[in-house]
């Protein structure tokens, strides 16, 4: 975080570099009561701290959603980005494209087992 600090003074970024100092000090005083602690949180993007409580609360609220789902699978698909202008063709291309790979493994899992 440090560095970052000093890249973001360098670039004379003064706003990202108090995002960074928060974040640097995220957590650093916690205070107890009744057996709890407490704590300020700089809910920065890019703070490994912040990021997991917000990953907990995520999987908090999909998780009885996903539960509910049957044959589930998990795949992450990266791209490159594109312009604004661009977004609503490169989405259906996308869809397009899911949509193959999904047809193409039902084909391939109902050959196996001789549904064809
Ligand atoms: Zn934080």
């Amino acid at each position: 975080m440090l560095r970052l600090i000093d890249i973001a003074k360098e670039d004379g970024e003064p706003e990202l570099e108090k995002a960074f100092w928060n974040t640097y000090h995220c957590q650093q005083n916690i205070v107890t009561a009744d057996g709890r602690l407490y704590g300020d949180y700089c809910k920065n993007r890019f703070c490994t701290l912040c990021c997991s409580i917000r990953k907990a609360d995520i999987i908090n609220r999909y998780l009885p959603t996903i539960q509910k789902w049957e044959d589930l699978h998990f795949i992450t698909i990266t791209v490159k980005s594109c312009k604004e202008h661009q977004l609503e063709a490169y989405i259906k291309s996308l869809k397009g494209t899911f949509k193959k790979i999904i047809n193409k493994y039902k084909n391939k899992t109902n050959e196996e087992q001789g549904k064809s």
